[in-house]
């Protein structure tokens, strides 16, 4: 959640898509010489158009994702990114490279030469070929025209993810599924990684790409393979976690099954990476895992606390001096603009979010512009010492049913309004989870000092392989002691979620609270 104008947790711009529809309501349909294949295409952009489509749209994106705040971090990025440029078949190009301050795993391209990658996905890679590797292919899709190509694929591809967030919605046709379904999206999103939203040939076709740019530029390309690892990783982690956690594993027929599987990926691009044995005897410039390790030193891991932290059963919003607690065994997701609590079988869950301003600060108002209801009481009860107002009553849904609805107002410590709404796919759901929504909802309180502490945020820090290994590593981590497990979740950073182990006194990452 964030305070206002929330930044999209979202793997695919909107105000892109938007442009490009709108380029493509509008083009004239020139020809252009493709920079890759050298034939003509017919397309509804040219260079010029690119240009300022990305030029355009790259402050969107600053707006809704955020600059990662490290000059230092973003300059050697763009240093990388700007060495695979000058080797790419569009080297004319003035070339923007971009860390954008987003938990969730994902690079992605805009046309004209705009690169984005996130902090989330740069804590998992282990070496500066790695990052060359995920730019080398975001290049690629530049250099291709894949944008201008895909416009109306990514318009479909990203309009099922926009839809999931909004209470109305939510509340209107799905029920909890719909909150449960928006929670699956956005963990598949992360791992699905790199966009998803071009086609296979076009992934294909930019992983063969960002090969060759890194062959150009003395990486080897077999670090596209342990890129696309790394992907697959987290699609295998986050499939144990669920397993783990009693939860559904989402099934394959989701926006993930039109994109290629990482599986394929990794096969496709093993191929590729054997066509460029190496410019010297196969011998490569060094992979620079030093200077990257030292690149990301103290870069934040995991949700900021501008956007709340999510730390075990506790949700932690420092900035809106706000903390809720999920119930055993309940999951948490803070997506931008509505918080989700929901229980293990996907039955029930807790809506938390900002009411909208524009009803100003009377509880009432919030009410019927929110919930709009046809008939139910109100009371007005206090949370840890918060005003608040509960509404019990009934609303009638877009095809006119009735429905029982459940809502509190309450007012925040630092003078925001709160909703929170308990829902149930159905009356025997509803209660047999009664209680624990009860519970969750009269968590809802102002942070405390125990809170606070919990809240410090966490960073990526070069730590050293101890002889006791990944539980000695997992000791001294903050992942310990945060609802999930830190061993294999220090795996999965380094590297290691497949199996294997890192020599006894090598650098290694690892997550500590920020002091
Ligand atoms: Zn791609």
């Amino acid at each position: 959640m964030t305070r206002s104008a929330p930044r999209k947790a979202l793997p695919l711009p909107l105000t892109l898509t938007t442009a490009l529809t709108v380029a493509l309501l509008t083009g004239c349909g020139t020809q252009v010489r493709n920079p890759v294949t050298g034939q003509l295409q017919r397309t509804v952009m040219d260079e010029q158009q690119e240009v300022a489509t990305g030029a355009k749209n790259h402050q969107e994106i600053l707006k809704e994702y955020g600059q990662y705040p490290d000059a230092k971090l973003q300059a050697y990025v763009n240093e990388v990114g700007q060495k695979l440029a000058r080797q790419s078949h569009r080297a004319e190009l003035v070339w923007h490279f971009t860390v954008l301050d987003s938990p969730v795993i994902n690079a992605f391209a805009l046309p004209g030469g705009y690169v984005y990658i996130t902090r989330g996905l740069m804590a998992y890679l282990d070496s500066e070929a790695d990052l060359a590797g995920v730019l080398g292919h975001e290049i690629g899709h530049v250099t291709a025209r894949h944008g201008a190509q895909q416009a109306t694929r990514q318009q479909n591809a990203s309009l099922g993810v926009l839809a999931a967030s909004v209470l109305g919605a939510v509340l209107e046709a799905n029920g909890v599924s719909g909150a449960g379904r928006m929670a699956s999206d956005v963990s598949q999103g992360v791992a699905a990684g790199l966009v998803a939203s071009h086609s296979r040939e076009h992934e294909t076709e930019a992983d063969r790409l960002g090969a060759e740019y890194l062959a150009r530029s003395q990486y080897n390309p077999a670090n596209m393979v342990d890129v696309i690892q790394v992907l697959k990783s987290q699609e295998t982690y986050a499939t144990d976690q669920a397993r783990a956690q009693g939860r559904q594993v989402s099934g394959g027929n989701d926006w993930l099954a039109t994109h290629p599987s990482n599986d394929q990926r990794l096969q496709d691009i093993r191929t590729v990476a054997t066509r460029y044995p190496g410019p010297d005897q196969g011998r490569y410039a060094d992979d620079g895992r030093q200077r990257y390790l030292s690149a990301i030193q103290g870069m934040a891991f995991g949700d900021s606390p501008e956007q709340g932290l999510v730390r075990g059963a506790q949700f932690l919003h420092p900035e809106l001096g706000i903390a809720l607690t999920a119930p055993e065994g309940w999951r948490i997701q803070n997506g931008a603009d509505t918080l989700t609590v929901v229980s293990a079988d996907g039955q029930a869950a807790l809506l938390m979010k900002l009411a909208p301003t524009s009803a100003g600060r009377d509880h009432a108002q919030v009410i019927r512009q929110a919930v709009q209801p046809t008939a139910g009481h109100t009371q007005p009860v206090q949370l840890n010492g918060l005003k608040a107002t509960r509404f019990v009553g009934q609303r009638r849904n877009s095809q006119g049913q009735v429905q029982n609805v459940q809502a509190t107002v309450v007012d925040g410590p630092k003078g925001q309004v709160y909703l929170l709404v308990p829902m149930a796919r159905h009356a025997q759901a509803q209660s047999l989870h009664a209680q624990a929504l009860a519970a969750a909802e009269g968590s809802f309180r102002p942070l405390n000092a125990a809170d606070q502490a919990l809240a410090r945020p966490w960073v990526v820090v070069k730590d050293t392989y101890p002889r006791t290994g990944w539980s000695g590593l997992a000791a001294r981590s903050a992942l310990a002691g945060a609802g999930t497990p830190a061993e294999p979740a220090l795996k999965l950073l380094n590297g290691y979620y497949g199996g294997g182990e890192p020599k006894v006194g090598s650098a290694v990452k690892n997550v500590v609270a920020r002091p």
